[in-house]
């Protein structure tokens, strides 16, 4: 999850029955019914994506500063968390998905010194699209980012606010006043790259933050997209965005 403030890895596991973490042998002894079942230590894991998202960011010269949290998340409710050792710090690092509201919470209060400007969180998701790594859910993964993280909507061209606002057919700006006809093309280019590169009318909807159908249908049809299917249920194909990126 980025935030300008900080960020946090969130490595998600969805196993039932009882987890013991063993922290001493780096591994993860699953008990379920007569069975164990055996995996990588995932305190490990997500320590491993912690150190490499300081480099990537170093590496290219984003603030490394910020603050970076990583966490071990069991969402299975079939499951029962359990230190292999007394003084394992496995509730620092390992938390139920329930608790991550109280967590976030949490980091918002004792961290108020923004390390990212909204411009820079933009910039880290473009210089991924920049890298040209083919599918999508790579590119989320390479900084551990689920879709819920991204910041959706119409970035403003000049002050990278978002969202911007559709008015009688253009964005504008609330913070800058700029008003730009196709400020929407970029949100659908990154939108194609990093979640899907195939959109409907009732994604566009959501994702660009306008409730209009026929807005929606105004941009898709002015896209001149491909597209399959009839009405509204119609999938439009956005590749054809991407290839439109030039340096
Ligand atoms: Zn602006």
């Amino acid at each position: 999850m980025t935030h300008p403030n900080f960020f946090v890895i969130f490595e998600v596991k969805n196993l039932s029955g009882k987890l013991i973490f063993d922290t001493e042998y780096n591994q993860l002894i699953r008990q379920q019914e007569d069975r164990e079942d055996y995996y990588k230590d995932p305190i490990q894991q997500v320590n491993h994506q912690h150190f490499q998202l300081e480099n990537w960011l170093k590496r290219h010269r984003f603030n490394d500063r910020i603050p970076i949290y990583s966490f071990v998340v069991i969402v299975n409710e079939n499951a029962k968390i359990e230190p292999k050792n007394k003084g394992d710090l496995i509730s620092k690092k390992v938390a139920r998905d329930t608790k991550l509201l109280d967590t976030i919470i949490s980091l918002h209060k004792t961290h108020k010194k923004a390390f990212f400007t909204n411009n820079d969180l933009r910039n880290l998701q473009e210089l991924l699209i920049k890298k040209h790594i083919p599918s999508d859910p790579e590119l989320l993964n390479l900084l551990k980012l689920n879709r819920e993280d991204l910041l959706t909507g119409v970035f403003c061209p000049e002050c990278s606010r978002c969202p911007l606002k559709r008015i009688h057919g253009r964005w504008i700006c609330l913070d800058c006043s700029t008003i730009s006809k196709n400020a929407h093309l970029q949100a659908l280019r990154d939108y194609a790259l990093l979640i899907n590169p195939t959109i409907t009318n009732v994604e566009l909807r959501k994702y660009l933050h306008t409730d209009s159908e026929a807005v929606a249908n105004y941009i898709l049809i002015s896209l001149d997209l491909d597209y399959e299917g009839i009405t509204k249920s119609r999938i439009y194909n956005l590749s054809p965005l991407q290839t439109e990126i030039k340096e």
